[in-house]
């Protein structure tokens, strides 16, 4: 993947919305950074009986409209600009699906890979120690993301709710349901890149029943495989990749055994019938629907010319870069921008706020009506957008979050 800013992507995205709904200097001066930040250093007690320090980050981007929500990453390659980058991208993304939240993100420089169940259980709790004074359930709710879990989100929570001395489960989301997490949480960000491939393919005349890939096979690309080919009843996935390499199959793969090979080996790897190709030859295969549920930056000016997909369904934050997004247009390939694509995950963060609120739990099929009702919308308001602003579906729905974020600030006195 390119070595790109995300940040600057980022910025660059807003000053194109901001210059076509007329914004005044003041409010792309707020939209343009982050509205509180804070970088902290963790001390972690290790197997060994070491301490050893981490760089630790919590971005609340922009808390306008509601709490500020995002996940938090354990990666080695994390930078305080992705981390930002990111947080500005949930704040879109929250308005986009029109969510009574603004935008965060927060995450641990740290090789999770090589740390034991234990040391990950202590930076986990030291995290929470860390920024325990600026979240909480009206302030800045954590969720996960790459290379955190459910597990992860269970000892934030008990960290949180030591220290306050108090009962809190909605200051984390995508907790284990026991102890108050909700029901369609596991599937819920494929579920509404999904539902957003279901409009585009009606609204386009495409067939998704036809050729499939997927970027990256973590919880959202595995989750995708299996809702494509459930919701669509049918679609062929021929290629699948992770961090370790990507196979292809012309005749497609059975996508329940493909999950439960990559869970007993790791790997997408050596799953029987699979050929082994390149990982970027994923990207360039002539397929009707290309789901990036990777890392950021995956399609850029180097390879954007030669993918062949007619739709893009962005399960990734980030995976396509600006110069990416010309050339892609310019094909005539539709993006489902990742502020919309991805936007199911957050939705059912927030219906699981609600619900630990309420103490009361809902049905998976309430909460599957909910995210298929809030991201049908959501496709069709951004598509009015572009239509409106003769623009591509990125900065469609770029306008439709800014401007929905900006109303905010000026309501509230900010600008
Ligand atoms: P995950 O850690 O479960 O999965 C990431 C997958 O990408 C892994 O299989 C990993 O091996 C693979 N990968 C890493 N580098 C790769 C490379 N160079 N080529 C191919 N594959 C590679 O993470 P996830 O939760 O599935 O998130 C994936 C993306 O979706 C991230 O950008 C994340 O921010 C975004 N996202 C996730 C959610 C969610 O609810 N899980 C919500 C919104 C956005």
């Amino acid at each position: 993947m390119d070595s790109y800013n995300s940040f600057n992507v980022a910025q660059q995205q807003i000053l194109e919305a901001a210059k076509l709904l007329n914004l005044e200097d003041a409010t792309i001066e707020l939209l343009i950074q982050p509205q509180r930040e804070y970088n902290f250093t963790l001390h972690v007690k290790m197997d060994s009986g070491r301490v050893k320090i981490f760089k630790g980050h919590r971005i609340q981007y922009n808390y306008a409209r509601g709490p500020a929500k995002g996940g938090i990453r354990f990666h080695p390659d994390e930078t305080v600009d992705t981390i930002r980058a990111l947080a500005c991208w949930m704040t879109w993304k929250t308005a986009v699906v029109d969510l009574p939240l603004g935008g965060a993100k927060g995450g641990v420089i740290c090789d999770p890979k090589n740390m034991s169940e234990r040391e990950l259980e202590n930076l986990s709790r030291e995290y929470i120690r860390a920024i325990a004074p600026l979240i909480g359930v009206d302030k800045d709710v954590p969720a996960p993301d790459v290379y955190t879990n459910p597990q992860t989100m269970a000892w934030m929570m008990d960290e949180y709710e030591t220290i306050v001395n108090h009962h809190h489960p909605g200051v984390m989301t995508d907790k284990p349901t026991q102890i108050g997490g909700t029901e369609g949480r596991r599937d819920a960000t494929a579920r509404g890149g999904v539902i957003t491939v279901r409009e585009a393919c009606k609204a386009l005349n495409i067939d998704p029943t036809g050729k499939f890939a997927i970027q990256g096979f973590g919880n959202a690309g595995q989750r995708a495989a299996l809702l494509h080919q459930e919701i669509f009843g049918g679609g062929k996935l021929i290629a699948v990749s992770d961090s370790k390499g990507a196979i292809y199959n012309p005749d497609g793969f059975d996508a329940k055994e493909l999950v439960m090979h990559k869970l007993k080996t790791g790997s997408v790897l050596n799953f029987p019938g699979s050929k082994k190709i390149p990982h970027n030859d994923l990207l360039e295969l002539d397929v009707e629907i290309l789901y990036p549920a990777a890392l950021e930056n995956s399609i850029s000016g180097n390879n954007a010319g030669k993918v062949k997909a007619k739709i893009i369904c962005e399960l990734a934050n980030g995976p396509t870069t600006p110069e990416a997004d010309l050339i892609l247009n310019k094909k005539g390939i539709y993006v489902i921008p990742d502020i919309l694509a991805s936007a199911g995950g957050v939705t059912v963060s927030y219906l699981e706020m609600v619900q630990d609120k309420y103490s009361y739990f809902w049905t998976e099929d309430v909460v599957h009506k909910h995210v298929d009702e809030k991201l049908t919308k959501a496709f069709h308001t951004v598509r009015d957008a572009m239509n409106e602003k003769k623009v591509h579906p990125r900065l469609g729905a770029m306008v439709v979050g800014v401007a929905r974020v900006a109303e905010a600030c000026k309501l509230r006195g900010w600008v």
